[in-house]
């Protein structure tokens, strides 16, 4: 039976395939393996299945010798069902299937395996056989918990392999399509070099880290579609609309054919748009603009020189820093990822920003069921590195001795107090001075602030004191002024970049640094969404960072805005209660 799930969109495009369920657990590992690691995997499940087996009998020997007060028969007979349980091949055979035909890892192929056969517990008449989902749900757990003692010896996510390959016994190309309770943005990463042609989450806000994630990805992604987890089953065929926010399962013929059609249009709009690749992104009235990327990996560097950006904008640094097993990168390792970055840039400038933790973008599992009442105003970003001055120094060493590799700026998170921006230039200071002190090269680096809080906003001077340049962060920029949590689906809709507000501080600050003769750039979401191109056009913007999928996007409305006429209209929007009516109406163009 057809029927469909609402969400918010994050990542435009449509895309068909078959669904993969990522269980409720989001503490286990989900990768790849290699074909060649398939029987490893299966021996590690079959090894922890054993062992829970003899902790079994063990336990059951044990209570044999007590008498009916100290283990009542109750006991004995769950253990036998547990057993029993334990035995049954469906639970091996099932593990088995999703690691020989989709290369899934051991604890992954469980889950996906546990869920299946819950479902099937879910729709027995029997109750005690309903009741004992219960039951497999623990000894799935014991394996699990066996299995963490006892890591993959797959250590990192093998590279992105076709579909055909993943669906062994399929002779058709099927696109698979994740869907997901939540996944946390490192999670997301991960998948960045995978087979998903679409994502689908439970939770999650439009501008959450892991949204921008999959944005940056470039591939069709609906979020917030609460209960997608529960109603989609594995292989289930769904279509994911990302331009409308719309999961589509079990879709008819007619529907399909409909979105098929809609998939070649935006294919076609590609090819149209890639022309414009070696194009310069100048205005009608001759105003150059500077379109730049923002980037995850030191391996996006090169990939977005290749989509035409002129500079990386953002690095987030932060994810060489998530869901490491064995602590954070040392300074050595660090300086390696960052000089890989500039010289994928090959001479284009490179933009790192310091680390930048914690709220919805956990270090790993632990930090992230973490029980901080208000993560999103607790010790993130820049709070995060002056309250580990040590770590802190380590990223800036890493960071200065890249430079010298090419044209490096650095860039600054979440700063609102002057005393922050002290501490802050000192430790640049103390890096410099201790990287003489052993006699290590570095460069020079153009220091820059984001302006993301409030509190910021209103008062550059101190910040334009201090800094070569700004970038604004309209992504926390909205979520602090209208206290908006960003990464929260419930109240998505009071998330808005048109805020009068918001648009205040943002016009202000661009006023602000183009009067001092400031650089200052957009490295929020809104930068890479055509709708606000010419709002920022006209308000003197002309710096621009965003994914580099949306460069080509961008740059087709610079192409066709003249600034000299959006300059007022700009000035009109941003004065109005309601910009959005303004927006809405015909602009001058
Ligand atoms: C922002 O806040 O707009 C921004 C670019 O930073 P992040 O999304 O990583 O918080
Ligand atoms: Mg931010």
């Amino acid at each position: 039976m057809t029927f469909a799930v609402h969400g918010l969109p994050v990542a435009r495009g449509i895309a068909i395939g078959r669904a993969v369920l990522m269980g409720g657990r989001v503490d286990v590992a989900h990768y790849f393996i290699e074909p060649s690691q398939v029987d490893a995997e299966i021996a590690r499940v079959r090894e922890g299945r054993n062992a829970v087996v003899e902790e079994i009998q063990r336990l059951q020997h044990t209570i044999a010798g007590m008498g009916p007060k100290e283990a009542p028969h109750e006991l004995s007979a769950l253990l036998d069902v547990h057993l029993m349980l334990l035995q049954d091949e469906d639970l091996i055979d099932g593990v088995k299937h999703w690691i020989r035909e989709r290369l899934y890892n051991a604890e992954w192929a469980l889950t996906t395996q546990l869920e299946q056969l819950s479902r099937q517990f879910d729709e027995m008449e029997d109750e005690y056989l309903r009741e004992r989902k219960a039951d497999l749900e623990q000894v799935a757990e014991r394996i699990l918990r066996y299995m963490k003692g006892v890591p993959s010896p797959v250590a990192a996510p093998p590279p992105r392999r076709r579909t055909q390959e993943l669906l062994l016994d399929d002779s058709v190309d099927v696109p698979l399509v994740l869907i997901a309770h939540d996944l946390s943005p490192a999670d997301m990463l991960q998948f960045k070099q995978s087979v998903f042609a679409g994502f689908v989450t439970d939770v999650g806000g439009r501008n959450s880290h892991t949204a921008i994630v999959a944005r940056s990805m470039d591939i069709p992604a609906v979020v917030g579609a609460r209960g997608a987890s529960q109603l989609v089953r594995q292989d289930d065929w769904v279509i994911i609309d990302g331009d409308e926010g719309v999961v589509i399962v079990e879709p008819s013929p007619i529907i399909l054919a409909e979105y098929g059609f809609k998939q070649r249009q935006a294919e076609l709009e590609r090819g149209r748009l890639a022309r414009l690749k070696h194009t310069p992104a100048v205005t009608l009235d001759g105003e150059k603009i500077e379109l730049l990327a923002n980037i995850e990996l030191p391996e996006d560097a090169a990939a977005a020189v290749e989509a035409g950006a002129v500079g990386v904008g953002l690095f987030r640094s932060e994810f060489l820093f998530m869901n490491r097993r064995d602590g954070l990168p040392g300074e050595d390792e660090q300086y390696e990822a960052y000089r890989r970055a500039v010289e994928g840039m090959g001479g284009l400038p490179l933009t790192i920003r310091s680390i930048d933790v914690g709220a919805d973008k956990p270090l790993d599992e632990a930090d992230r069921h973490s029980s901080h009442l208000n993560p999103a105003l607790g010790l993130r970003a820049i709070r995060w590195c002056l309250a580990d001055p040590a770590m802190f120094l380590i990223q800036l060493c890493a960071i200065l001795r890249a430079a010298a590799h090419g044209k490096v700026n650095l860039l600054i998170p979440m700063l609102a107090h002057a005393s922050e921006i002290r501490q802050t230039l000192a430790l640049v200071d103390a890096a410099r001075a201790d990287l003489d002190r052993r006699g290590l090269a570095y460069g020079p680096v153009q220091l820059g602030a984001m302006i993301e809080i409030p509190a910021a906003a209103l008062t550059l001077k101190t910040f334009l004191r201090h800094f070569d340049f700004l970038s604004i962060g309209t992504n926390d920029l909205i979520q602090y002024t209208l206290a908006i949590d960003r990464s929260d689906e419930s109240v998505a809709h009071l998330y808005d970049p048109l805020h009068p507000a918001v648009l205040n501080l943002v016009a202000q600050t661009i006023a602000e640094c183009q009067a001092q003769g400031k650089g200052v750039s957009v490295c929020g979401e809104m930068a890479g969404d055509t709708a606000y191109t010419r709002l920022l056009l006209g308000l003197g913007l002309r710096s621009f960072s965003m994914h580099p999928a949306q460069i080509l996007a961008v740059k087709q409305e610079v192409l066709r805005a003249d600034t000299r006429r959006l300059r007022e209209w700009a000035r009109e929007v941003v004065a109005a209660e309601e910009p959005a009516q303004l927006m809405a109406a015909q602009g001058p163009w």
